[in-house]
């Protein structure tokens, strides 16, 4: 396996959906995944994660991230990425803007696409509730205020409710579906994909203070996460695996000072990431034949 430029069989899509209130937004996520749909918000980690469904289809898988306002955290997660996870993951690869049929374009929705224009996000728009249209015709003039607004990269009018046309609307998205690792198992859904981003962050906080000097072969491992009884607190223990003792020594660094300084950067962006306070326990490992070890590669989100 090659470690620095993995080759992938399969894709991933990042899919923002957005729009303001009432428009169908959890409707077409529900006709979009079906009975997949928001399954790890069963789980009480929900609130520290955006992702909302997950489809898995063929050989992409479709992630839908709740970006309320497209804000910051998307472009900021992009620092976070390097060449071990794809684009993908730092930014969505596309949104969806989920209008009504009728009417004016919203003050919302004006805002909606000028973060399209600054963060350049392709987006698809989504007009919704055409069952409610009697004629075809009458959404004419909505798609041209629309489309005059911004050049999106396709117009698909849809009924969440009904499920019509939304095959339509997911293969639009396919397009924007790069190669990457499924961060889902296609079955069952895991936390992997906050695990993957959590690895990210202390990576990069490494790559930093060890200015750009990494030592090669130098991993990080995601051990456990787990929110503290009484909730609140969400405990993590990383393992970063490296080679040779010299590395470990350059790693933890005089008195412990380097290990001590990128943890705490990491965890600070690793609590704006997952919006919740975070007790983070980072470990140096050396360990040589670590690319052998298959139980380590998946925890890195390959498979
Ligand atoms: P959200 O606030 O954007 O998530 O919107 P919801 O999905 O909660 O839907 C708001 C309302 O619009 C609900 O009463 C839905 O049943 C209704 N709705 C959603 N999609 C459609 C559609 O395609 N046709 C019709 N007639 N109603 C819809
Ligand atoms: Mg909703």
């Amino acid at each position: 396996m090659n470690y620095t430029e993995p080759q992938y069989e399969t894709k991933s899509a990042f899919v923002a959906i957005v729009g303001k209130p009432n428009v169908g937004k959890s409707s077409l996520l529900n006709a979009l995944v079906g009975e997949k749909v928001a399954i790890v918000s069963n789980k009480p980690q929900t609130t520290r994660t955006r992702i909302t469904g997950v489809l898995t289809k063929d050989d992409t898988q479709f992630v839908f991230i709740d970006t309320p306002g497209l804000h910051k955290p998307h472009t900021k997660l992009s620092e976070y990425m390097n060449q071990q996870v794809t684009d993908s993951v730092a930014d969505v690869d596309v949104a969806v803007l989920v209008v009504e049929p009728m009417g004016e374009i919203h003050k919302a929705e004006q805002d909606l696409i000028a973060s399209f224009k600054t963060q350049r996000i392709p987006a698809i728009l989504a007009i919704n509730k055409i069952d409610t249209v009697s004629a075809k015709e009458k959404l004419m003039s909505r798609i041209l205020a629309f489309s005059q607004a911004y050049d999106f990269e396709a117009i698909v009018p849809i009924s969440a409710l009904r499920g019509d046309a939304v095959d339509e609307l997911l293969g639009e998205l396919a397009k924007f579906a790069a190669p990457s690792p499924f961060f889902f198992d296609a079955d069952t859904l895991t936390d992997q994909p906050e695990r993957v981003i959590v690895a990210e962050i202390v990576r990069e906080k490494l790559l930093r203070s060890l200015r750009e000097e990494i030592p090669h072969g130098t991993a990080v491992a995601v051990e456990r996460m787990k929110e503290r009884e009484g909730g609140g607190i969400l405990d993590i223990e990383v393992q970063i695996y490296c080679e040779k003792d010299s590395h470990k020594g350059m790693i933890i660094g005089k008195g412990g000072e380097m290990l001590k300084k990128v943890g705490s950067q990491a965890r600070e962006d690793i609590e704006r990431f997952l919006g919740c306070k975070v007790n983070l326990k980072c470990w140096v490992k050396v360990r040589e034949d670590w690319r052998n070890r298959e139980n380590i590669i998946r925890s890195f989100g390959y498979n």
